[in-house]
């Protein structure tokens, strides 16, 4: 998921219409709802719908007079169905007013609570582990909401970046691990922004001024902005935000996204070093590693393979059969590019095998002579229970076979992933032992207590 949130006292600013803006650019974070809720410090609204940002707010974006507090969500689920009850921003009436919440990440404790919650007596009103916060913060007796929300997000465990709307604060939190990223940027001095990718920070002209920590929740209110640590920082981000989910033109905790994964490519090249005739990519999460195993080479990076720009990521399709036409529809091979010729093709990961499989065919029509496909992440044989949708552990394919297996099962005539140690040193800038590398070596950075992914609705 992506999450925003806008606060400004300056007249010019349409918090509503940034936040929509920002939303937008985040849109590669989730693809199944949207939502944004606005204040006026009396009021507080939330619209929410099932689709893209500009899909959702087609008719209209939500406004009000003297709003100046709006926060965002996009959606993309991995626990909760995809259906209206769970959309985002939630908001709920407490004691001290009204809230509204957006969450991106998966609890490893929702369960747990939530059974607690239900035991003394709270309603729940979606299936998504996200009501838990604010079911906790409302129930809170602290008195400062700033105390309200540390108090419960001292309980939850797992992955969280929050953007959280009270009638008169903006706040953002990001859990200990730091999973997921959080950024804090601005316009001017009165126009304070929180975004899950920097890129969200570009498209209103903010500058960017910080990430958030781990560990750490800010307060935006009239006085500015207030940093407060709730826990101690791990870092543990997900390689994967840099591998694929991310957008490229960001900067997560101090390093490109692009710079990462141009350096995946260069080191795929060095551990392949194949004598092939072009190099090309699967659009468009495979294209900046192509461009750097291209570079390293010396092989022309030529385009392949077309991508109809007009429908979204095939794997956010919830289902298995929805996401196999997607693929067809979504990619063709240019025959003239790839006629006779030896053939490099990158990816950035191979999950359950079908995007591979169904592309390798593609080539082979078109007349290619020899596949070699290259992969700019290791083989995902562990389930992330953090928030990214690599799914239960039995549709993983290299969960169940091997390299050669897989190789085999695409119908490719070589296959590479690129090596934990080499993944690891793209990523040394952030320091190799700082990162979630779970999903290739089983290290989970916390333990998963409640239902694990299977028994999601997924
Ligand atoms: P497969 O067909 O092997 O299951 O899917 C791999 C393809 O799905 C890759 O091209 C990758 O870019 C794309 N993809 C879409 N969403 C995700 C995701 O959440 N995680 C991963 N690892 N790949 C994804
Ligand atoms: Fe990211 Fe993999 Fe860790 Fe999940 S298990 S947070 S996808 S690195
Ligand atoms: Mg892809």
């Amino acid at each position: 998921c992506g999450v925003y949130g806008v606060y400004s006292r300056s007249a010019e600013a349409d918090v509503s219409g940034m936040t929509y803006l920002g939303l937008y650019a985040l849109q590669h974070r989730g693809q199944e709802s949207a939502g944004i809720a606005i204040t006026d410090g009396a009021w507080m609204d939330v619209t929410r719908g099932m689709g893209l940002v500009n899909e959702v707010f087609r008719h209209q974006v939500p406004h009000m007079d003297n709003q100046y507090i709006a926060i965002g969500h996009v959606r993309y689920s991995t626990t909760g169905s995809s259906m209206l009850a769970n959309t985002q921003p939630l908001m709920v009436n407490y004691s001290g007013g009204k809230i509204s919440l957006a969450h991106n990440g998966n609890l490893t404790n929702a369960t747990e609570i939530r059974r607690e919650l239900e035991e003394t007596g709270t309603i729940f009103q979606t299936t998504i582990d996200s009501e838990v916060f604010v079911n906790l913060i409302a129930r809170s007796r602290k008195a400062t909401v700033e105390e309200k929300i540390s108090e419960s997000l001292n309980k939850i465990e797992g992955a969280y970046c929050l953007t959280i709307m009270t009638e008169n604060k903006l706040i953002g939190a990001r859990d200990p691990q730091g999973f997921r990223p959080l950024c804090l940027g601005k316009i001017g001095d009165d126009t304070w922004i929180l975004s899950s990718e920097s890129c969200g920070l570009d498209v209103v002209g903010a500058e960017f001024v910080r990430d958030i920590e781990p560990g750490e929740m800010v307060v935006i209110d009239d006085d500015g902005v207030k940093s407060y640590k709730f826990a101690e920082p791990k870092l543990n981000m997900c390689v994967f935000e840099y591998i694929y989910f991310a957008r490229p033109d960001s900067v997560l905790d101090g390093l490109s996204v692009h710079e990462a994964r141009f350096e995946m490519g260069r080191v795929l090249a060095r551990e392949t070093n194949y004598k092939a005739d072009i190099v090309i990519s699967v659009p468009d999460s495979g294209n900046t590693a192509a461009s750097g195993y291209a570079y390293e080479s010396g092989i022309p990076y030529v385009e392949g393979l077309v991508k109809n720009r007009y429908i979204g990521r095939t794997f956010i399709q919830p289902t298995q059969k929805k996401r196999d036409t997607a693929v067809k529809l979504k990619l063709n091979a240019i025959s003239s590019a790839v006629q006779g010729k030896s053939v490099v093709m990158i990816d950035d990961s191979i999950v359950r095998g079908t995007t591979s499989g169904k592309i390798v065919r593609m080539l082979r029509n078109a007349g290619a002579r020899e596949i070699h496909m290259c992969i700019s992440s290791p083989p995902i044989v562990y389930p992330c229970y953090y928030g990214i949708d690599t799914s239960v552990r039995k549709e993983l394919i290299a969960a169940t076979k091997s390299v050669e297996e897989i190789c085999e099962y695409i119908g490719a005539d070589s296959l590479h992933f690129l090596s934990l140690d080499g993944l690891k040193h793209c990523m040394r800038k952030l320091g190799p032992d700082h990162m979630c590398y779970a999903c290739f070596d089983g290290g989970y950075p916390i333990e998963q207590k409640s239902a694990s992914p299977a028994e999601h609705d997924k």
